[in-house]
């Protein structure tokens, strides 16, 4: 059962976590809507940003802002050494044995094309299949399809379960001889479902079977450690973990990268050239063609480092109690349906309430200055798997509080008896 929070809503240390001092963190919480304190309850679809993250855009601008590599001078020297200590920062917040196996991309989107595009194009061929999963992000589905027509092959889905947990069993046997590889999303968007990636990459490597772990949702939720789940690959976004938009991450495993040809060819990713032949950089480089998104790395890096000082044992200890607080309360109101009722879920609470359309919730939610997203959620299958075109989904972070679920609920409960 839903555990009900022990401390009083946003006014003292909760699990560790101090949210009223984690709020003055985030410039943006001051925020008025509709001359209402805003509630960012939309936080799967992207989070805010700390101070700290603002501030080291601004320092990097300010005091070290130049092209990397490829110049010898002071300021080069001050950008390249930012840009590659963010990508320490990262392997360090992945749990990655070399920084040569975290490849900067413009986000998790980018990041999935990438592998579909460098290890697809080199090793899926006619008759191959690729697993998904039904919980998937358009993100972890199109690229596959674009692979595997260009290819001849083939796209296996487990399926879920009415909870919205993926059916073990089913995947099992999904996975044949066919099977070249297993694209899973760690945390699902549109249901907030925690699926078991350590169990379903394990099952793929016992079968030889190449992974790819989607971490979009999990990496702000989840301590995350890519050895101990032993995929061969894991994306995430940072605009999602507290940092800015425009920069993800691919990590690879380093024998994995270091077989595979790049995507992308230019500047940055070259050993040399000639007009005949042109020799790659070893990774991380080699997937790294033209100038990259500098700053926005630097910024990642200082979103990781505070995440990393809250503790991600705390932020999950204090969501998961959040997150039943608000369930206990959102499910008895009349004509309302949760979609996504898993034993382990982070974060998204997606529903539907009898006689009003989404647009509607989402509307009047907005009157009152709460953030919340209403539509298919870049998620159509699953949300069709249950019936739905389309729910709203208020999705919660670390600075939220009881005190903002609560006027979410009032919102809810006023529609439900109109
Ligand atoms: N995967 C999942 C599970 C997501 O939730 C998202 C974004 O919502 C993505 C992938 C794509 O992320 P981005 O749009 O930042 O590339």
């Amino acid at each position: 059962a839903p555990a009900t929070p022990r401390a009083a809503p946003a006014s003292a240390p909760f699990h560790g976590l101090d949210v009223n001092a984690v709020r003055r963190d985030f410039p943006i919480l001051q925020e008025r809507v509709n001359g209402r304190p805003l509630v960012w309850f939309d936080n799967a679809a992207t989070t805010q940003k700390p101070k700290a993250v603002i501030d080291r855009l601004t320092r990097f601008y300010e005091h070290e802002n130049s092209n990397i590599h490829r110049a010898a001078h002071e300021l080069a020297a001050r950008a390249t050494d930012a840009y590659e200590g963010a990508r320490d920062k990262v392997r360090l917040f992945l749990g990655a044995a070399s920084s040569e196996e975290i490849v900067f991309v413009r986000g998790a989107t980018e990041g999935i094309n990438l592998i579909a595009n460098t290890w697809g194009e080199a090793n899926i061929g006619a008759g191959d299949e690729i697993i998904v999963s039904h919980l998937e992000h358009h993100a972890n589905i199109v690229p596959w399809q674009m692979l595997a027509a260009r290819k001849g092959a083939k796209i296996r889905v487990i399926p879920v379960d009415d909870t919205g947990q993926v059916i073990l069993e089913e995947y099992t046997r999904l996975l044949t001889p066919r099977t070249k590889l297993v694209s899973v999303t760690q945390v699902s968007n549109a249901l907030g479902t925690v699926v078991p990636v350590h169990q379903i990459v394990a099952l793929a490597k016992a079968a030889g079977v190449t992974t790819v772990v989607d971490g979009a949702q999990s990496v702000s939720h989840l301590r995350v450690n890519v050895q101990a789940i032993g995929t061969d690959f894991f994306v995430f976004s940072g605009h999602k973990v507290f940092g800015p938009t425009g920069i993800g991450v691919v990590y690879g495993r380093k024998a994995v990268l270091d077989a595979i040809p790049p995507w992308q060819g230019g500047g940055n990713m070259i050993a040399d050239v000639t007009f005949e032949k042109t020799l790659y950089q070893a990774p991380p480089n080699k997937f790294e063609a033209g100038t990259g998104n500098i700053a926005d790395a630097v910024g990642l890096g200082a979103a990781l480092d505070y995440v990393q000082k809250l503790g991600l044992e705390a932020i999950a200890a204090y969501e998961h109690d959040l997150l039943a607080y608000a369930t206990q309360h959102l499910a008895p109101i009349k004509g309302v349906r949760i979609i996504g009722t898993a034993a382990e879920k982070a974060s998204v609470l997606s529903f539907v309430l009898d006689g009003h359309t989404t647009e509607q919730v989402g509307r009047a939610l907005n009157d009152e200055g709460i953030a919340v997203r209403s539509g298919h959620h870049c998620a159509q299958p699953i949300l069709r798997r249950f019936g739905l075109e389309a729910t709203v989904r208020p999705s919660l972070a670390f600075y939220n509080t009881c005190e903002e679920v609560d006027r979410f609920i009032a919102v809810v409960r006023r529609l439900a008896k109109a």
